[in-house]
């Protein structure tokens, strides 16, 4: 295992986005150079190296990380992604923006995000179970229930946090179910945890079309990804009333202007892998400049930038993924007078149901799907209350609120402890 502290790279991408917001937020509060120093760099990060023996028998060498951004509040908090574009900067970027989620939905965690540079469509089940083994005994000194407490992300799923979790139960002598959440609900997950991210959208889409008067029955919106995030976010938004008139995933977009039928778009892409070749829908050229209401990127990092903000036409952009739009994409669609409401508000709902999962494995005492979906329907809607009105009463764009709020709940969390030694 080594320890790493490289500085950052300097081509732009989503660590100088997080910390250009940083420094935004650290300016209105009125903080110091210090404060924000302390707050734009991780507390601690390891890389470390993954030998594999592929199924053939080669052995290949991965690279993967994990960030702890902050534990001014609690135990780190974030997810595992495996994805070939994964690279310490990002990972850097992602945990911060969990940092301020936790921060801002009042969830007693801090910052954490891990990553694995891996294309897990060319491996199998068998390699991938092997890489998630390798790479948690690796990080094992630094997570446990009251340290980190990995999530899935992008690239994983509720087979990656059990293999995690068994792993680092085995080292441990006993079954540690706070270690990860997003497990499979026969092995301490909770009810409503893999919806639970596209539920939190929807409240907050709703609630923000409402916000400019747009009835969200009949009102359009465009989806772009068709993962755990996007596809049931699309699902809830059309049994909502919205007409999803468009989806896309990695290999292209579908549309139909009378709106698509998501579970059918849904079995579609349990068949043949992709939205692509959806019987009832047209190809679309480019799903972020629809004429919609809403806009709901539920991928990547910096889809829409400075380079397509201008077209971007939907009146409200609603951030399923972390880090989806630039911070020159934000000012120009502020300019344009459209609403953006930000990943850490309106993403959160995965992480929320990861708290509630991991205070139910803490307790071993298990809550009923309507529990689980009451308590997040209450935190998104206090959120989104807190949000709107600070924005409001500052006159700042929602992520500019936002960030304001949850670096002061982390700053004040850091300067009541003080400095050790
Ligand atoms: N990966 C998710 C996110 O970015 C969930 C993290 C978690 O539940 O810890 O918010």
């Amino acid at each position: 295992m080594t320890s790493t502290l490289q500085p950052a790279v300097t081509a732009r991408g989503p660590l100088d986005d997080a910390r250009t917001q940083l420094r935004e937020a650290t300016t209105i509060l009125g903080y110091d150079e210090g404060l924000y120093s302390m707050l734009a760099t991780p507390r601690r990060e390891v890389t470390v190296s993954i030998p594999l023996r592929r199924d053939n028998g080669d052995t290949e060498l991965l690279i993967g990380h994990r960030v702890q951004h902050n534990f001014s509040r609690g135990p780190a908090k974030g997810g595992l992604r495996y994805s070939p574009d994964v690279n310490l900067d990002e990972v850097r970027a992602l945990a911060m923006w969990m940092t301020w989620k936790c921060a801002l939905l009042d969830v007693p965690y801090g910052g954490a995000k891990g990553g694995v540079r891996i294309d897990p469509r060319n491996y199998s089940s068998a390699e991938l179970e092997r890489v998630t083994r390798r790479y948690t005994s690796e990080i094992s000194p630094l997570i446990g229930p009251e340290r980190d407490i990995p999530a899935p992300d992008i690239g994983t799923d509720e087979n990656t946090m059990a293999w995690l979790m068994d792993t680092y139960s085995v080292q441990q002598g006993h079954t540690v179910l706070g270690v990860a959440t997003g497990k499979p609900v026969s092995l301490g997950g909770s009810l409503g945890r893999a919806t639970a991210t596209s539920r939190g959208v929807v409240h907050v889409a709703l609630a923000a079309l409402r916000s400019r008067g747009i009835d969200p029955v009949g009102a359009t919106a465009a989806v772009q990804g068709f993962g755990k995030v996007g596809s049931y976010a699309a699902r809830f938004l059309a049994e909502a009333g919205v007409r999803v008139v468009a989806v896309s995933d990695q290999y292209g977009a579908i549309g139909s202007h009378a709106g698509l039928d998501i579970p059918s778009v849904e079995e579609h892409v349990d068949t043949h892998g992709s939205v692509v070749g959806f019987p009832a829908g047209e190809e679309v050229d480019d799903l972020l400049t629809l004429d919609v209401d809403l806009l709901v990127p539920a991928a990547i990092e910096g889809v829409v930038h400075a380079g397509n903000a201008e077209q971007v036409r939907a009146q409200v952009i609603v951030e399923g993924a972390n880090g989806p739009t630039t911070p020159e994409a934000d000012t120009i669609l502020q300019s344009r007078g459209r609403l953006v409401v930000p990943d850490i508000l309106a993403n959160a709902g995965g992480v929320i149901v990861s708290y509630f999962e991991w205070v139910q494995a803490n307790q071993a005492y298990w809550w009923s799907a309507d529990e689980v979906e009451a308590r997040l329907a209450d935190r998104m809607t206090t959120a989104w209350d807190r949000v709107t009105e600070h924005a409001a009463r500052l006159d700042l764009p929602l992520r500019t609120a936002a960030t304001c709020l949850a670096v002061e709940r982390v700053a004040q969390a850091h300067l009541l402890r003080g400095l050790y030694p």
